[in-house]
C-alpha cells in the first residue's frame, strides 16, 4: 500500500468515529478537574484504551496513563502522542464544577479525545501493518501550574515530586523509551488560521510566599504589630520597580497573586501568602529574574521588621519544535486546511511542560484554532469540534505515519537530526538545582 493510501485508510476510520471521539471530548468538558486529581477523566480514557483492546499502565504520577500500540515490524523509533488531562480553575465559565470552579478554559478535553483519534485511525485495519517501531497514547496528569500551595503539599508528602504531569513522567522513567513526541493544543486564533504551529514558548520558575509579621488589634494598638500584608505590598511594588530592567528579547512575565490577605480585618494581618510565577525566553532569563524577585521580598519584611519564606519550585523549561517534523506535520496539515489554513507562530510568552520534553526529544505542539474567547478566561470555549478534535487527529496520525513509513526511516532522520540539549539525567538536576526554601528575618 502506499503512503497515501495508508494516511486516507487512517483519516477514514477517524471520520468513521467522529461522533464517539467528539462525544469524549464534550464529556470531559463536562467533568473538569485540575491537575493531579483527574480521577474521573483517567477512567474516562481506561475505558477507551479497553475499548480499543490495546494494554495499558494506569496511576503514572498519580492519574496519568500510557498505552502501546505495536506495528508489524518493531525496529523504529517510538513515537509518542500526548494528551493532557487536567483542567484549569475559572470561577464563573459555562462549564465550570460548581462546587471547584474546575474548567477547561484551554481545551485539553479535545486534547484527550485527539490522542484518542490517533489510536483509533492507526488502528484501521492495514494500517500498523504497513509500519515499523511503535506509538505510545499517552494522558498526562496537571500542564496547568495551578494551585501550588496544594501541589506543594502533595510534594512534601511524597506523592510527587516535581508540579507538572511531564517533569513526573520523565521522573519515573516513562519517557526513557520514547523517541519522538507531539501533542497538539487548541487555541483561540480564528483569524491566524485554523492550524498554528512552530515558535517557541517561555520557561519559568514558580514561588510560593509566606509573610509573616505580628498579629495585634488594627485600631487599638497597631504599634504592637508588624503587618505581613504591607511587606506584601511593598515586594510587589519592589518587585515591578525591576520591570525597566528586564531586556525585551528576554519576555519576562511575573505575575504574583496574594492568596491569602489576612484573616479578621479588626487585627494586622499576620500570616499573607502569595504565589508568583517567573518566566523567561530562555532558563538564564528567568533564573536572574527570580533571584530579582527574591531581592524585593525581603525588601518587604525588611521594611516592616517581618519575616518571609519562600520556597522556589522548578517550573517548565522553554519550547523548542524538531524543525523536520514541522516540516512533515505542515505538509499533512496543510492537506487538510488547505496552506492558507495554516499558521507559522513566533515567540509566546505562556508556558508548557512540552517545554522540558523538548530539551531531550525531537517534539512538536501544534495549536488547532478550534476555539473563540481569551485562553483561560471566562469565555474559552471550543466551538469547532471537527477541527478541535477530528482535523487535529488526522493531522498527528498522519504525521506519525510519515515517521514510522518504509521502516520508518523519516523516523530515524528526525531521531537522527536532533541534538538534546539535555540527557534526562541533566534535566532531572537542573529542575533539582531549581528548587529552592529561604527565609529571611529582619
Ligand atoms: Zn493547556
Ligand atoms: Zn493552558
Amino acid at each position: 500500500m502506499n503512503l497515501n493510501d495508508i494516511k486516507q485508510l487512517a483519516c477514514k476510520e477517524i471520520e468513521n468515529h467522529g461522533d464517539r471521539l467528539i462525544g469524549v471530548a464534550k464529556d470531559i468538558l463536562d467533568n473538569p478537574e485540575p491537575g493531579f486529581q483527574e480521577f474521573k477523566t483517567a477512567d474516562r480514557v481506561a475505558k477507551e484504551f479497553e475499548s480499543m483492546g490495546i494494554p495499558f499502565e494506569e496511576n503514572i504520577g498519580i492519574t496519568g496513563l500510557k498505552a502501546s500500540l505495536n506495528t508489524r515490524k518493531g525496529s523504529g523509533p517510538n513515537v509518542a502522542v500526548i494528551g493532557e488531562l487536567d483542567s484549569l480553575k475559572v470561577l464563573g465559565h459555562p462549564h465550570a464544577d460548581p462546587e471547584t470552579s474546575a474548567a477547561h478554559a484551554c481545551g485539553h478535553h479535545c486534547q484527550i479525545a485527539m490522542m484518542i483519534g490517533v489510536g483509533v485511525g492507526l488502528q484501521a485495519p492495514g494500517v500498523l501493518d504497513s509500519l515499523s517501531g511503535r506509538v505510545t497514547l499517552m494522558a498526562v496528569p496537571a500542564e496547568e501550574y495551578i494551585e501550588v500551595e496544594y501541589r506543594d503539599d502533595l510534594r512534601r508528602e511524597g506523592k510527587i515530586e516535581f508540579l507538572g504531569g511531564k517533569p513526573e513522567f520523565v521522573r519515573h522513567g516513562h519517557f526513557d523509551d520514547v523517541d519522538i513526541a507531539m501533542m497538539t493544543h487548541t487555541s483561540a486564533a480564528p483569524d491566524q488560521g485554523k492550524i498554528s504551529f512552530g515558535g517557541t514558548n517561555n520557561g519559568l520558575v514558580a514561588k510560593t510566599i509566606k509573610f509573616s509579621g505580628t498579629a495585634s488589634h488594627a485600631g487599638g494598638a497597631p504599634h504592637l504589630g508588624v503587618n505581613a500584608l504591607n511587606a506584601a505590598m511593598i515586594a510587589m511594588s519592589a518587585i515591578h520597580a525591576q520591570r525597566e530592567t528586564y531586556r525585551d528579547q528576554d519576555t519576562i512575565r511575573i505575575h504574583p497573586i496574594i492568596t491569602r490577605g489576612g484573616v479578621a480585618v479588626s487585627s494586622v494581618p499576620a500570616d499573607v501568602r502569595m504565589e508568583t510565577y517567573v518566566r523567561g525566553a530562555s532558563i538564564d532569563a528567568f533564573l536572574s529574574a527570580s533571584e530579582k524577585v527574591d531581592r524585593a521580598l525581603r525588601a518587604g519584611a525588611m521594611a516592616v521588621g517581618g519575616s518571609v519564606e519562600i520556597t522556589t519550585l522548578p517550573g517548565y523549561l522553554p519550547i523548542q519544535s524538531s524543525q523536520p517534523m514541522l516540516e512533515i506535520y505542515s505538509r499533512n496539515a496543510a492537506t487538510l486546511v488547505g496552506s492558507d489554513g495554516l499558521n507559522r507562530l513566533g515567540h509566546r510568552t505562556g508556558s508548557t511542560d512540552m517545554g522540558d520534553i523538548s530539551q531531550m526529544i525531537p517534539v512538536i505542539h501544534p495549536y488547532v484554532e478550534a476555539a473563540t474567547g481569551n485562553g483561560h478566561g471566562i469565555d474559552y470555549m471550543v466551538k469547532d469540534y471537527t477541527l478541535g478534535v477530528l482535523t487535529g487527529a488526522k493531522a498527528m496520525a498522519m504525521t506519525v505515519i510519515d515517521l514510522l513509513h518504509e521502516n520508518a526511516a523519516t523516523g530515524q532522520m528526525v531521531v537522527d537530526k536532533y541534538k538534546a540539549p539535555l540527557t534526562k539525567t541533566d534535566y532531572l538536576s537542573l529542575l533539582r538545582g531549581m528548587m529552592k526554601e529561604e527565609s529571611y528575618t529582619e
